[in-house]
């Protein structure tokens, strides 16, 4: 399997509930290197702009308010197969159907609040990427 990269995002309520720093532990123990990250409060124009596939889904008003509700920590992972790794890793979108060994798991409490964002194929991966780190920034 090809080393790639891919995009995450530990969201509001994770950042909130001071579980970043047990969230990166997780993405390191899994084995990922963080190329970059950093922690950012999005504006909601920065909010609708990545979530703008989602701009016709009836969620997308409550999306974008819970990810302008306080700040998150944006990274930039790379390991073989990293974006189905990290989603894997992050369980599925319903935290309440995730398993206890998965981020949303144990640090998400439902289908809105789920603790953290990955990109879902290389297209999402570079433009996801590109919408947060420049070029200068990926070590
Ligand atoms: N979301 C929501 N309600 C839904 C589906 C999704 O609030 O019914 C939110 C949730 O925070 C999710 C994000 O919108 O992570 C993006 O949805 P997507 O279907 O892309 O899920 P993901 O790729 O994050 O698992
Ligand atoms: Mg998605």
């Amino acid at each position: 399997m090809a080393v790639e990269q891919t995009f995450a995002i530990i969201k509001p309520d994770a950042v909130g509930a001071g579980n970043a720093g047990n969230i990166i532990q997780m993405i390191e123990d899994n084995g990922f290197n963080i190329v970059c990250m950093k922690k950012t409060r999005l504006t909601t124009a920065q909010a609708q702009g990545f979530y703008h596939v989602h701009s016709e889904r009836p969620f997308f008003g409550e999306l974008v308010e819970f990810m302008t509700s306080g700040p998150c920590v944006v990274l930039m992972l790379e390991a073989e197969g990293a974006i189905s790794k990290w989603r894997d890793l992050m369980g599925p979108t319903d935290a309440t159907k995730a398993g206890p060994d998965t981020v949303r798991g144990r640090y998400g409490t439902d289908i809105g609040r789920n603790a953290s964002h990955g990109s879902d194929a290389p297209e999402t991966a570079a433009f996801e990427t590109q919408y947060f780190f420049n070029c200068f920034e990926r070590l």
